[in-house]
């Protein structure tokens, strides 16, 4: 059984979102970078998993760059999204098997950028979640709310509401990761301050303990949100923080590694 899924390996898992960023040559040197210095840094190995979500185009050639430059350094991929559906007659999806095949191991679900512009419902995760866990894949499925939200004081009930209906009934500490990324500081710059985060990793870890209550352990948790290499380190070390969810600074090897340094 793997523990990449598993909180309680105690490993941050480091993902690396790319958004619809990149060419075929700029993905090449950046997985290139990553690998080779991700395999300098056999310390990083032992406390942190990685992983990166290129554009669904550049995915394959991201693996065979982190394969062939990889010595002794493990990457982990995945994709943004997927289909709700399998295989068939659905022109521009890509579904979880396809995503399986190539050989990702994570698909990020519910992003807020899905949510916010392509009208993706907690209803929508919660299916492609299922087929997604179904297919081999683990799921981050990402939970926040929006800044009106937390100025009204009703963030917790968002993020219960989300939890409740986004996540498929067979989720386990195995085939799931959540992330919580409040939308208000996902690429503006602003981040929770280490206290938001902790009282919400705790809320998210008591709802998930009370729906997983016959099981080992539960989910991974991240934090998304302008994580940056100098905000890293508080933000990581506040308890119920198993890794990040890093957009814009995923894109630069320095900062990626930085982040994983400070975890
Ligand atoms: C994200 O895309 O999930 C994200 C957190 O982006 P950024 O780090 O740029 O805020």
């Amino acid at each position: 059984m793997s523990a990449k899924g598993n909180y309680l390996a105690m490993k941050k898992l480091i993902a690396g979102n790319w958004k619809m960023n990149g060419t075929v040559a700029s993905a090449t040197s950046l997985a290139t970078d990553i690998v080779a210095q991700v395999g300098q840094r056999l310390d990083l190995l032992k406390t942190c998993d990685f992983a990166v979500f290129p554009p669904y185009l550049h995915i394959r050639l991201v693996q065979e760059a982190l394969a062939k430059a990889g010595a002794g350094a493990t990457i982990s991929t995945g994709g943004q999204d997927c289909s709700a559906t399998g295989n068939g007659a659905f022109t521009g999806e890509i579904s979880a098997e396809m995503l399986k095949d190539i050989g990702c191991e994570y698909v990020i679900l519910g992003h807020s950028e899905r949510r916010q512009y392509h009208g993706e419902t907690d209803e929508k995760v919660a299916i492609k979640a299922a087929r997604a866990n179904e297919k081999g894949l683990i799921t981050i499925i990402c939970v926040g709310e929006k800044e009106s939200e937390r100025d009204a004081g009703h963030e917790l009930d968002v993020v219960a509401s989300q939890l409740s209906r986004s996540l498929p009934a067979g989720f386990t500490a195995l085939n799931t990761v959540i992330a919580y990324e409040p939308v208000w500081a996902i690429g503006t710059g602003k981040t929770a301050t280490p206290d938001d985060v902790r009282i919400m990793h705790k809320f998210i870890r008591d709802n998930l303990t009370a729906r997983l209550k016959d099981s080992v352990g539960t989910p991974r948790i991240l934090y998304g949100g302008s994580v940056k290499p100098d905000n890293a380190k508080d933000l990581m070390a506040v308890e119920n923080v198993n890794g990040a969810l890093i957009g814009g600074a995923s894109l630069k090897v320095a900062d990626y590694l930085a982040i994983a340094a400070a975890s």
